[in-house]
């Protein structure tokens, strides 16, 4: 067979993603129980969601509000009329025995996303539909070895299942769309965006074609991916199994398939050609959810802030690059420190949003990732950091110091202890542009190195960057880097 290289520039994978994500409403989709991840088993319920007969269900308004959210930061119709349907089958983890979903009457339908690709262009993803449902319970089998055991809270939980077009063409673009859901999601709050704790999850529908080929290749579909990683890894696993089975003359049949992650495989589950009808019908204990236009203007007028809508307001308000506003802005709570750290700042203007903009990106970043925690547990206040970024602005220290002085605040507890080690530290700093001072350095410097200043002379002029660390460094990153340079410039080429 040929390089997977060479046939990946023959075959061309075409991607649709089902997300289903868990509404973080304060009770389940169709009766008052908790929605509470973290109780006990079997506390949550009722016999409206364990159905028991002659129980009936009641619509959450709070769901219908949420997926109107989505439907509309997604730019999708919103149906004046849907109705509920029953999804019949038979599940340990689903005692009703057919799970409330939205069949043919999706409540939003049409929409679409874009998606920031690699050499910086967008590309729209298609949204199908996003409709209402209920998740099931939990089975789990890894207590004992002779039975399972299970968890009825999550039944009747609220969810809202997102279906893409197939617009996908690479593993990239999946996992970006994907990306995208979670962070509109989270920008809604109506999301927590938590992969981990299952409130987020994706199936993914994967076929291969020749290149500039119209016709689509057998589909198969991955069920229940619940990281980046699984969604990333598992495509190109499947991308790669049906490569292989077209290369070798085989076809590849329409199956549910699964994704082990320990040995990177993804193996059939059963064959959709046997999968059982579901015998969707109308569910007679509901009413029809009716919309009305007064209520999408009230949506719309509540709606917060979008990932692009606040990219774009850095920009303009901030003068941010749009990189830069991009960065700050994929997470919506990191968004929220930097703009406590802007509203701290004694002088509102563009040096110092950017700078505070560089400490953000850079030195708060880094310890979030050595740390693994969220901005939310990261302890250096607004106010702190902000007076950092003016002492860098103002020239008071330099870049470089700027980073040890963020490194000693770290180890201030409290505001109070961290505001003091910030003005001794700046002391400690503090940027010398005493040019007498810088001009002795440089002289020391030059006289240290003959060699390298032989060789400037005769053409290295890259040297200057190896003659600025050493000043630098012997100044213990204080001495003010613009004069440095200037410095050594008329120094050398005396
Ligand atoms: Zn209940």
């Amino acid at each position: 067979m040929e390089s997977m290289n060479v046939l990946n520039s023959k075959y061309e994978p075409v991607i649709g993603l089902e997300i289903h994500a868990q509404m973080n409403t304060a009770s389940k989709a169709f009766c008052g129980c908790s929605t509470d991840f973290h109780s006990s088993p079997n506390t949550n319920i009722c016999p409206v969601c364990l159905g028991y007969p002659g129980a009936l269900p009641a619509l959450n308004e709070m769901l219908v509000d949420s997926i109107l959210k989505m439907g509309i930061a997604t730019s999708c119709r919103v149906r004046e009329e849907s109705i509920f349907a029953r999804k019949n089958y038979f599940y340990p983890d689903l005692t009703k025995g057919y799970q409330i979903t939205q069949f043919e009457t999706p409540i939003c339908h049409g929409g679409f996303l874009k998606i920031n690709l690699k050499n910086n262009e967008t590309k729209k993803i298609g949204i199908t539909r996003i409709h209402m449902e209920e998740d099931a319970g939990k089975s789990i089998h890894d207590f004992h070895d002779d039975s399972s055991l299970i968890d009825f809270n999550r039944c009747g939980v609220p969810l809202i299942e997102i279906v893409s077009e197939p617009d996908m063409n690479s593993v990239d673009e999946a996992t970006r769309f994907l990306q995208k859901i979670k962070q509109t999601l989270v920008y809604l709050e109506i999301n927590d965006g938590n992969m981990e704790e299952g409130s987020l999850r994706c199936d993914a529908n994967i076929s291969v074609r020749i290149k500039g080929d119209k016709k689509l290749g057998t589909r198969t579909e991955i069920k229940n991916l619940n990281s980046f990683k699984n969604v990333s890894d598992a495509v190109s696993a499947e991308i790669k199994r049906q490569i292989s089975l077209i290369e070798s003359g085989e076809k590849v049949s329409y199956n549910t398939m699964t994704y082990n992650a320990k040995d990177k495989k993804t193996t059939a589950t059963r064959s959709k050609e046997e999968a059982h009808d579901y015998r969707y019908f109308p569910e007679p204990d509901l009413v029809k959810v009716k919309v009305t236009k007064e209520k999408i203007e009230n949506i719309k007028s509540i709606l917060p802030e979008l990932p692009e809508q606040k990219v774009m307001r850095y920009v303009t308000e901030f003068k941010l690059p749009s990189a830069d506003a991009e960065e700050i802005s994929h997470d919506k709570d990191f968004a929220g420190y930097f703009e406590r750290v802007v509203s701290e700042l004694k002088l509102k203007n563009e040096n110092n949003y950017r700078t505070a903009g560089n400490i953000l990106r850079t030195d708060v970043r880094k310890v979030l990732n050595d740390r693994k925690i969220s901005i939310s547990e990261f302890t250096v206040s607004a106010k702190v950091l902000a007076g950092l970024a003016e002492s860098v602005t103002s020239g008071s220290i330099s870049a470089s110091a700027s980073r040890e002085v963020f490194n000693e605040i770290l180890f201030g507890n409290t505001d109070d202890e961290q505001i003091k080690i910030l003005e001794n530290s700046l002391k400690k700093y503090s940027q010398v542009s005493d040019t007498g001072k810088i001009e002795s350095l440089v002289k020391k410097i030059l006289e240290e190195n003959p060699e390298e200043v032989k060789r400037y002379k005769i053409g290295e002029k890259k040297l200057a960057g190896f003659f600025v660390g050493k000043i630098m460094q012997e100044s213990k990153g204080k001495a003010n880097p613009k004069i440095v340079n200037e410095l050594l410039i008329k120094n050398l080429e005396d």
